[in-house]
């Protein structure tokens, strides 16, 4: 059970940008929820917050009933996936998927198992020895959510992880991440600028300006307010 509650939350970087401004935000369990606003809005800035990335200024993150906000990252059960996806070049497939588990101490044989077991779910079975280079953008973003999925995170965070596929896999994409999150029923938080994408895929939607949120609510209750 890990939804996320967002309390009096304020991020401002050392130039004094105050890039997440007294926000106040609960996300539910199991949703999949979008973050919506233009480029400088804060979106990135929250997502990196709540992950553990920057540190909050003031306020509270709790994911479940865990107050983390003075949690490191990796003590976070989140997974963040980028929009360049990130993955290690030098490793295989295989090992970008087992990569959290390798640095947790967990087994050999238990990594590889987990490796091939996700990878399946993900149509990646056939990829385990590839390096990252010698895949395509959407084979590369499953990859990377392989590996998100494999660390058993408890939320799922996805900085425009859509952006850089053509119009095309980001249609598959789409319908790909929705089952996925549905499967796995992982809080999920995503961003985009894209009103398409945060339509055909959200829960609900936040739409933030300057640090705030300035709308809130189910696609429909968003786009259609008049
Ligand atoms: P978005 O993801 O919505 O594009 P960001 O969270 O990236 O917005 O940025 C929010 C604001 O914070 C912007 O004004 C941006 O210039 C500023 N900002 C982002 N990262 C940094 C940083 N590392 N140092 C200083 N200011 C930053
Ligand atoms: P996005 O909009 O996708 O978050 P940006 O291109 O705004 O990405 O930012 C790229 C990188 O530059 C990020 O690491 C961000 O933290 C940093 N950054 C953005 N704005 C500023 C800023 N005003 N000062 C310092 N770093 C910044």
């Amino acid at each position: 059970m890990a939804g996320i509650t967002i309390a009096g939350l304020s991020t401002v970087y050392p130039n004094g940008v105050r890039a997440v401004d007294a926000l106040d935000l609960d996300i539910l369990d199991g949703e999949l929820f979008a973050l919506l606003g233009p480029s400088g809005c804060g979106k990135t800035t929250l997502l990196r917050t709540i992950a553990g990335l920057e540190g909050a200024s003031a306020g509270d993150v709790s994911i479940g009933s865990r107050v983390v906000t003075r949690l490191p990252p990796g003590d976070r059960r989140v997974a963040m996936v980028f929009q360049d996806y990130a993955l290690f070049p030098h490793m295989t497939v295989a090992e970008n998927i087992a990569y959290p588990l390798r640095v947790r101490g967990v087994a050999k044989p238990v990594q590889q198992e987990t490796a091939v077991r996700t990878a399946g779910g993900l149509s990646l079975g056939a990829l385990l020895d590839r390096r990252p280079g010698q895949l395509s953008g959407g084979q590369q973003q499953r990859a990377a959510l392989a590996r998100a999925v494999a660390a058993s995170a408890e939320v799922l965070l996805l900085d425009e992880p859509l952006s850089n596929l053509d119009a095309r896999l980001r249609l598959e994409a789409r319908t790909f991440l929705k089952k996925l999150q549905r499967e796995l029923e992982l809080t999920t938080v995503f961003v985009t600028h894209d009103q398409a994408e945060a339509l055909a895929l959200a829960d609900r939607i936040a739409v933030m300006d300057a640090g705030r949120i300035r709308q809130l609510g189910t696609p429909r209750e968003v786009f259609q307010r008049p």
